[in-house]
């Protein structure tokens, strides 16, 4: 399977609220913070309850990056594979935003 990056007009509040990020070894959810979930099983947040529609990768860039896509996107066939650097630069500039209104 090969794999092309796609971009798309996206509400990243959205985004947020329906984010697992994957980190070394489990997840955490983007919207109430809860850590250590198992990503491969979870369906939603055993914390928040909210549904996972988008997974991001923190520690995977560079040539590690196809790999770690592979791996979660074959384990999590139902969520949407987003760049954790895109996401990190929207949250920024929407916590910017945010402060200074
Ligand atoms: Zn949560």
């Amino acid at each position: 399977m090969n794999y092309i990056r796609i971009w798309q007009a996206c509400d990243i509040e959205q985004i947020s609220k329906h984010l697992i990020i994957v980190g070394d070894i489990t997840a955490d959810c983007a919207n109430c913070r809860e850590f250590g979930i198992e990503y491969a099983q979870a369906r939603s947040c055993p914390k928040c309850g909210t549904e996972f529609k988008f997974i991001a990768c923190r520690s995977a860039g560079g040539q590690t990056m196809g790999t770690a896509v592979r791996r979660i996107t074959s384990r999590c066939p139902n969520l949407t594979f987003v760049d954790y650097g895109d996401y990190k630069s929207l949250i920024g500039k929407k916590e910017a935003r945010d402060f200074f209104n």
